[in-house]
């Protein structure tokens, strides 16, 4: 049976059910398995699968210890008609490129594709013997996408709760409608006063505080836990899609079965590009993963230097969910790279920690940067990417993903490489940025850009998105900082 252990330590061996109810390990490290890469999924027929067959053979040599019966429910849950599109994340060309669209998905962004599937995983890891009446509460402070799409996700999940943090006036007129008219018996929902920093700081002080989990636990049967992208079970149903992507490149008889494939992705928190990796450790034929970043290069320095050093100033973008400093996945990335040393991550993640950098050695970087490419684009590049994949291709990407486009143009196409781009949000959740990048009217609201977008592209808004203007709000809380811990204690008791 395979089992995952902790990045920084092999002490404590899990299930995958246990590592996913989990989420982090108890000495900050990451969950990983050992025997990743032992077995390959096969991709004999796979041009002939639908995208629901393929999430079966890639969860089941990822997950082993959910019977295929449990996979297939929570597949055919997570991948239904909540997705505008059947192939739920369509590839489609763009110039002599492809772009793999990830947004087709309730919330239109890709966050969806994992956080779709977590809570469906996460009803089906209730300890043996299945008698319990303990509940999780999934508690999370957002700058954006990940609030929504978790909302959504989890929204009368059996035997969860979710509890959601975003920081007052910091997020967009669309983003805060998408959470504060988000249905569901089991959802709360609160605006803080301070920025995203000061609520994340405050959930992670409750994630620490051993006698409100007491509280909680005695209290309410509650047991907190996160939908961060840290958890295992986000991360592998990503891995997904890079398998998908190249199903369609052979229907649409653009490569033959074994031809390799070069993918670019928009990175923040290096989960989207690390579920790549996945893929090739499972014996997907990837030349390279192409790393994207914005303004906030610290990864294009790493892997240029192999020194990572989180001491720089944040900026504050028009691709905010890229706005990250700490890569919280790399560090599973590098437990590959290291050989399974996990007393070298402990090390280098107790630098991080004490000084704010690490150092990788030269041989590792070396490898690494076989597989891995890298990139950035500044926020004027950005616009800039908007209206020259709009000119060129009569397409029309989202800041993030032309964080993406931008990086692929200037790296010189290989004839026989083709190349994936994978496009992490729908254009219409960021409707003034890309108005503005077009040339197009971006005097009005959030929805009047909709709109004129629309009709200047003849394409549709995403419908959920559209009508949130006339979605009655649910939640009008604004709570201090010091006032965190109390909603959630009334959230839990509500559950
Ligand atoms: C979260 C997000 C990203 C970054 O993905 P990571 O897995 O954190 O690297 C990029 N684009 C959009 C729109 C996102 O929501």
């Amino acid at each position: 049976m395979t089992t995952f252990h902790s990045t920084r330590s092999t002490t404590d061996s899990l299930t995958a059910k246990q590592a996913i109810r989990k989420g982090i390990a108890d000495d900050g490290g990451l969950f990983v398995s050992d025997s990743l890469g032992e077995t390959h999924v096969d991709l004999a027929n796979i041009a002939s699968k639908s995208y629901q067959e393929i999430a079966l053979d890639v969860l089941s040599a990822l997950l082993p210890d959910y019977s295929a019966d449990e996979l297939k429910a929570c597949i055919a849950e997570a991948y239904g008609d909540q997705w505008a599109d059947p192939a739920i994340t369509p590839l489609k060309p763009l110039g002599d490129d492809f772009v793999l669209e990830l947004f087709n998905g309730p919330t239109s962004a890709f966050k969806d594709v994992a956080l779709q599937i977590l809570p469906r995983f996460m009803a089906r890891t209730t300890p043996a013997g299945g008698e319990t009446d303990e509940r999780i509460m999934i508690l999370t402070a957002t700058s954006g996408d990940t609030g929504k799409a978790a909302l959504a996700g989890f929204a009368d999940a059996p035997g969860t709760g979710i509890t959601v943090f975003y920081p007052e006036g910091k997020v967009s007129e669309v983003q805060q409608l998408q959470m504060t008219t988000q249905t569901g018996a089991n959802v709360q929902v609160a605006a803080v006063k301070g920025n995203f920093d000061d609520a994340q700081s405050a959930v992670k002080r409750i994630f620490g505080d051993r006698d409100f989990a007491a509280k909680l636990a005695s209290d309410s049967h509650v047991t907190l836990s996160s939908a961060n992208s840290i958890n295992v079970g986000r991360l592998v149903p990503q891995v997904v899609y890079y398998f998908s992507a190249y199903a369609q490149l052979l229907q649409q008889q653009i490569i033959n079965t074994g031809d390799e494939v070069e993918f670019v992705v928009p990175t923040g928190n290096f989960g989207d590009v690390l579920a790549g990796y996945y893929a090739k450790l499972l014996g997907l034929p990837v030349k390279h993963l192409i790393v994207a970043s914005d303004r906030n290069n610290v990864l294009f320095d790493f892997l240029t230097t192999g020194s990572y050093n989180r001491n720089r100033p944040f900026f504050q973008t028009i691709s905010p969910s890229m706005d990250i400093l700490i890569s919280s996945n790399l560090e599973r990335m590098l437990y590959y790279f290291a050989e399974k040393d996990t007393r070298l991550i402990a090390m280098l993640m107790n630098d991080l920690k004490n000084y704010g950098c690490y150092e990788i050695p030269e041989e590792m970087l070396a490898k690494i940067r076989r597989v891995f490419g890298c990139g950035w684009a500044d926020e004027d590049q950005v616009r800039e990417a908007i209206a020259d994949c709009w000119k060129r291709n009569r397409y029309v990407i989202d800041p993030h993903t032309a964080c993406g486009y931008f990086v692929m143009r200037q790296i010189p196409a290989d004839p026989l490489t083709p190349r994936v781009l994978l496009s992490t949000a729908s254009p219409y959740k960021f409707p003034r940025v890309v108005n503005e990048a077009l040339g197009f009217d971006a005097s009005g609201t959030d929805f009047a850009c909709m709109d004129e977008l629309a009709a200047q592209t003849g394409t549709k808004a995403p419908a959920a998105l559209r009508g949130l203007e006339s979605a009655p709000v649910r939640f009008h809380d604004v709570v201090d900082i010091d006032g965190m811990e109390a909603f959630v204690d009334r959230a839990a008791q509500a559950l």
